[in-house]
């Protein structure tokens, strides 16, 4: 069965897009702990990131970049902060969390935001990306 973020790729689950590219795609997670989390995944549904062969992860950590740069311009924060834990979804993931301290890296603390609010910060951050 297809992990939950295929089903983000294929379009069958709505998401928060902020970037793709012929084989990453980013968008924003849905419980974020800081406003501008973003998740970057490869398409190719593999559980573990370290179990990607080197070419898929090197690819995955320089779309990564890219996109932090994006959230670095967008977010007001001192520098976007990098975690890798996939406890919850088998399908490699790399979270994105703009950092004012070390305490924005709490993944037991969650930030509300509007629908509207994620819909903006997405095309914000989409238009951001290079
Ligand atoms: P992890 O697997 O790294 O422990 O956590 C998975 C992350 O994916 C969590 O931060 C969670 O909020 C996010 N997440 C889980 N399901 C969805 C979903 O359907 N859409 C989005 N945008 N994020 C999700």
């Amino acid at each position: 069965m297809a992990s939950i973020f295929s089903k983000i790729v294929a379009g069958e689950i709505p998401c928060y897009k902020v970037a793709e590219t012929e084989n990453c795609f980013a968008f924003l997670d849905i419980n974020p702990v800081a406003k501008g989390h973003v998740l970057c995944i490869p398409k190719q549904e593999v559980d573990y990131i370290f179990d990607l062969d080197e070419k898929a992860y090197a690819e995955l950590q320089v779309f990564a970049q890219r996109v932090a740069k994006s959230i670095k311009k967008v977010c007001p924060c001192t520098k976007v902060g990098v975690a890798v834990l996939g406890l919850e979804v088998p399908h490699a993931h790399i979270h994105l969390i703009p950092l004012q301290s070390e305490a924005d890296m709490d993944f037991h603390h969650h930030v509300k935001m509007e629908q509207q609010e994620f819909v903006d910060l997405a095309a914000e951050l989409a238009k951001n990306f290079e």
